[in-house]
């Protein structure tokens, strides 16, 4: 048998990890064409040497010989630079797995679609700011894009595809993250620490303060508007603290389809990695009995503003969503940096937004200028916040 050829953009990350997990204990399927990672030279060399990839490369260009040095005898080709991490992405691979966190992403996204094999997308940061001219690059070449993200996997795994008229509703649950029963006032003073302390998942810090603020859902809204063909109302979210129900599909006729799972992002990239097939993982079976309740509540806007406005991003359009996208990033890191409040990042985005306004991006390059322009922006503001 053909062993698939992988590529994993972002292999050093939490997602990057759970899939060379998985392409580890399956190894005579596999065979690792590239490995990328942005600094981490010790975690991509070990991963790269543990799977024997072909080629590893670092993004920041100033560590090609250390990166060598630590790939030194094993025949694993080293490289550095943006524009390598482009090319590991055109690489061919019959599979490459989409991890790099946020728009830095973008480039390699696009140059493996336009490629016309399967994409597997973590790095929902890429598809919120460049929305159809993603997925008309996906058209185009062919490709096909499976989504990883585990409320969108959990979809597509419900979604009947062939008749997307017989959906009336899809429901995107939401754990509420670590401070889901906290007042505003408690939430302005809490840290960095408290907020990537995630309840239910283990992940990468920017998205756990996404999912601290509720922007994650926000931005998995405008995620799913993109994958799925269905108006930007029939997608709504609920907190489902426990995250056991992944999302829901309603149809016409009042049927409701789910998919559960324990909370363990192997599952959705096993789901990507075999599809159309199934694979086996070391995953925790569900036991129901254990768990024993499920509960549900709505979200509340007012202590998690940066829900609304990316609902309001993705009900505008345009370039909405590439700009709140781009400002929380730059409010996210600040917030991690200690430079300002947990309740500024979803002001951060508010105030950017009332600040810029250009034209919807018909190409990725304007997409890439509007991230930038905003970011600037988004700086500027931060720095007023400053604490
Ligand atoms: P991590 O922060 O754990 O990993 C990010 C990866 O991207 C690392 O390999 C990192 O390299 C690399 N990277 C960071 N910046 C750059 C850059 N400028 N250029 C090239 N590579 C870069 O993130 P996660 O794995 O948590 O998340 C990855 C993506 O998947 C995000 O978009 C996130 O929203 C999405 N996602 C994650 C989930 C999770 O459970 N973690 C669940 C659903 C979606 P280095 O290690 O060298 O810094
Ligand atoms: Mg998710």
């Amino acid at each position: 048998m053909n062993r698939r050829t992988v590529t994993i953009l972002g292999a050093t990350g939490s997602v990057g990890q759970s899939t060379l997990d998985l392409i580890e204990r399956s190894a005579d399927r596999f065979e690792v064409l590239g490995l990328t990672a942005h600094q981490d030279v010790d975690g991509l060399a070990a991963a790269a040497r543990r799977v024997n990839a072909r080629k590893a490369v670092i993004a920041d260009e100033a560590l090609l010989v250390p990166l060598r040095e630590a790939l030194a005898g094993t025949g694993i080709e080293a490289a550095a630079g943006e524009q390598a991490v482009v090319e590991a992405a055109g690489s061919g691979a019959d599979w490459t797995m989409a991890a790099i966190v946020g728009t830095a992403g973008l480039r390699p996204v696009m140059t493996a679609l336009r490629g016309g094999r399967t994409v597997a997308l973590a790095n929902k940061e890429a598809l919120v700011s460049a929305g159809e001219i993603m997925t008309d690059a996906a058209k185009e070449s062919g490709a096909c894009l499976l989504p990883v993200d585990s409320e969108h996997n959990a979809v597509f795994q419900c979604f009947d595809a062939d008749q997307p008229k017989t959906v009336r509703r899809v429901t995107l649950t939401a754990s509420g993250g670590p401070f889901r029963t906290r007042t505003l006032n408690e939430m302005r003073a809490v840290t960095p620490e408290q907020a990537v302390a995630h309840p239910n998942w283990s992940m990468g810090a920017k998205i756990s303060v996404d999912s601290a603020t509720l922007m994650n859902k926000g931005l998995e809204l405008i995620e799913a508007f993109h994958l799925f063909p269905l108006e930007a109302d029939a997608f709504e979210v609920v907190v489902h603290p426990q995250s056991v129900i992944h999302s829901l599909v309603e149809y016409v006729d009042g049927s409701v389809l789910a998919q559960l799972g324990a909370p363990d992002m192997r599952i959705p990239i096993a789901h990507a990695l075999a599809w159309p097939d199934r694979m086996e993982t070391p995953c925790q079976r569900l036991d129901l009995v254990s768990i024993a309740r499920l509960d549900f509540e709505a979200p509340d806007l007012e202590r998690f503003p940066a829900l609304g406005l990316a609902k309001a991003a993705l009900g505008e359009g345009g370039a909405r969503p590439a700009i709140l996208n781009a400002a929380n990033e730059v409010a996210v890191a600040s917030f991690l940096d200690k430079r300002v409040g947990f309740l500024d990042i979803a002001a951060i985005g508010g105030k950017t937004l009332e600040s810029f306004d250009p034209p919807a991006p018909s190409a990725l390059d304007e997409v890439l200028e509007i991230d930038r322009e905003a970011r600037r922006i988004a700086q500027d503001i931060a720095r007023n916040f400053q604490i």
